[in-house]
């Protein structure tokens, strides 16, 4: 079963990205009509999550949620000097499951799938997993 790639380019250090049309056109490409996708990402900075999509002001308030949880600077001894960004990765989680119903992914009028990147700009990618759950009779 082939694994689709989706590349992100992310511009900010931190950055909530709006992939929904993305997966969605993967989904088409697939050919898979009713099922669900496995979408993974394979990087310790960053994470994905499933949010509002109308005002765009949300994005920045969980920015600036997640900062005020976990501060950029603080005593913390990683040589790297980014472990806020990989513990707002552990928090945002590194998967989502989402149905799958003609060809289109099951979502709330209010939700879009996003890829949140805490540690950019960097090239990063989605990974994605459509399993068939086609029923036989
Ligand atoms: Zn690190």
């Amino acid at each position: 079963m082939e694994i689709y790639e989706i590349e992100i380019k992310t511009s900010e250090r931190e950055e909530i990205i709006d992939i929904t049309n993305d997966v969605q056109e993967i989904i088409l490409k697939s050919g898979i009509k009713n099922g669900f996708c496995i979408l993974f990402v394979p990087h310790t900075t960053a994470g994905i999550t499933i949010n509002e999509n109308a005002d765009p002001s949300v994005k920045k308030d969980i920015l600036k949620i997640f900062d005020k949880l976990i501060p950029y600077f603080g005593d913390y001894q990683h040589i790297e000097g980014n472990s806020a960004a990989h513990a707002k990765s552990i928090i945002t989680g590194f998967s989502q499951l989402i149905m799958i119903k003609n060809k289109n992914l099951i979502l709330g009028t209010w939700q879009g799938i996003y890829f949140n990147e805490y540690d950019g700009p960097r090239n990063r990618k989605l990974l994605i997993q459509i399993i068939n759950i086609e029923n036989k009779n």
